[in-house]
């Protein structure tokens, strides 16, 4: 799959930076593994805050240029970009299950979803519109424009190894910005050959680089991003831990910041439901990419009187599943990306039930099919004291928690520091229109369990994070409004 990468897209396994594949200056690798076997696919270079600077050094240049393309050309660039994407959908799926495990039907998914952000902010390109303002007083004319940040530092998580990274470069270049990204050291292949498809789409040099690091130097290059002066945004994707500190170190230079942090994703089903409905959704929202992501949802609240009927027809869909490697034909269960992760799906589940809650599926690791497989998993009887509820689990566990009033569904739906996604289930539409009103979350999904598209927002109230993603916000993440008045006329 690798070879078959390389021919695809050019791609080479080193860093890019300044349009050059780049080795480490100090010559040190990091390992790459298939989730699934644990198998090590390549060792990379392994960067730090030097490389982080040249790169840097790099952008800054690229924006004296990039910045005065039109937004016509710039759109050029990112619809060939697309069109790249998409005509390489196959082998760009098939690196992306081999390092981060999800089926092979969901990296395809998510190719799509990751070119779509090219497409759109190509298309916003051309409309990132002023405004002249009627004036206080006679000879004087207000205006707006709106001009790139300038370099932009973009980190990004190992869950979407493409559509992650598009999303934010796409509304970078589009304003006219240029890029660093740092993308997770568990999935560094799709961001490569996602800038080898840029440069081959006319992308220039230095516009759009990637510097590589292990997890655990992660740091040094997010120091450099943060601290160095050159950097006019920051926009990270990740855990919340890790995001405060981002924060906190962007704050010495005033940064703009972007942050989509953690979730705690509530789905509440109404007595009123069509539960055939809800379980499709529990299915698509809970279960996507084996429970690993900040949109899945971790606790399912569920009304008392329909809780028996819905858990008779979700534990069937859920038993139902195929666990295995994401490339085997029909798996729709994938591995975690690692021990870690798996370890802190069983604690979720073991806390759960040392404290009273029962499995009705699942409920253990599966070591016979790779070292990272936990089963698909219901539990009824979850309380809101359990650490699959204070917990972003991050794993494929559907918690039931059984509630009788909306007001305390409401209630204990809202109790959480995280405001990410929400969802709910209901014929109601008095009920429905209350209930998104009442959640505290950035989204909230009604009827359905899928809610991301380019074309809306997408981000966080709370400690879930600042700004928005995709959609028209997208792009002015990425911009400046500068105030012109033109006086003596
Ligand atoms: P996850 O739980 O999804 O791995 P992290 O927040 O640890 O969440 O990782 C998200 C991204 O942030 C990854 O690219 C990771 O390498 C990077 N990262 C982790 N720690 C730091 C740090 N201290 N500074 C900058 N980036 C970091």
């Amino acid at each position: 799959i690798l070879r078959d990468a390389e021919q695809a897209t050019g791609v080479q396994w080193a860093g890019y930076i300044n349009g050059q594949w780049t080795a480490a200056t100090s010559g040190a690798t990091f390992p790459v593994y298939d989730p699934a076997s644990r198998e090590r696919l390549i060792d990379l270079p392994a960067m730090g805050a030097e490389e982080t600077r040249a790169a840097i050094d790099a952008a800054q240049t690229a924006f004296a240029t990039w910045q005065t393309t039109t937004a016509r050309d710039r759109a050029t660039v990112l619809h060939e970009w697309h069109r790249l994407l998409m005509a390489n959908a196959d082998v760009l799926a098939r690196l992306m299950t081999l390092e981060c495990g999800k089926p092979l039907a969901e990296a395809r998914g998510e190719v799509a979803y990751g070119a779509s952000f090219l497409r759109w902010f190509a298309e916003e390109a051309s409309r990132t519109y002023g405004r002249v303002i009627p004036a206080t007083m006679p000879g004087r004319r207000l205006m707006t424009q709106l001009q790139p940040v300038g370099v932009c530092g973009l980190i990004t998580p190992w869950n979407f190894p493409n559509a992650m990274i598009t999303r934010k470069v796409a509304p970078a270049l589009a304003a006219g910005c240029t890029a660093v990204i740092k993308p997770a050291a568990e999935t560094p292949l799709s961001a490569l050959a996602l800038a080898a498809l840029g440069a081959q789409a006319g992308v220039p040099a230095g516009v759009c680089n990637i510097v590589l690091a292990p997890a655990a130097g992660a740091h040094h290059v997010g120091t450099a991003l943060t601290t160095h002066p050159s950097v006019r945004k920051i926009s990270f994707t990740g855990s919340t831990a890790v995001g405060k500190q981002l924060l906190a170190q962007a704050a010495q230079t005033v940064k703009r910041v972007s942050m989509e942090l953690g979730g705690n994703a509530p789905l509440i089903v109404f007595a009123s439901a069509d539960l055939d409905q809800a379980v499709k959704g529990i299915m698509a929202s809970k279960f996507r990419n084996s429970g690993q992501t900040c949109v899945c949802v971790n606790r399912i609240y569920v009304e008392a009187s329909v809780l028996d009927a819905l858990v008779a027809k979700l534990s069937a869909a859920v038993a139902a599943m195929r666990v295995g490697h994401g490339l085997a034909e029909g798996v729709t269960a994938g591995p975690l990306i690692s021990a870690a992760g798996l370890e802190k799906v069983a604690r979720h589940v073991d806390d759960a039930v040392a404290h009273g809650a029962t499995v009705v599926t699942g409920g253990r690791p599966l070591p016979e099919h790779g070292p990272h497989f936990y089963a698909p998993t219901v539990l009824t009887g979850a309380a809101d004291t359990m650490a699959v509820a204070r917990e972003e689990t991050f794993g494929p566990v559907a918690a039931l928690f059984a509630f009788t009033s909306e007001a305390e569904a409401v209630r204990r739906a809202n109790d959480t520091t995280c405001g990410l996604a929400s969802y709910l289930f209901s014929q109601d539409v008095s009920q429905i229109a209350r209930v998104t009103r009442a959640l505290a979350y950035g989204m909230v999904g009604v009827n359905d369990g899928l809610i991301s598209t380019e074309v809306a927002p997408f981000g966080g109230m709370k400690e879930s994070g600042l700004g928005r993603e995709g959609a028209a916000e997208g792009i002015l993440e990425y911009m400046e409004t500068k105030y012109i008045m033109l006086g003596g006329i």
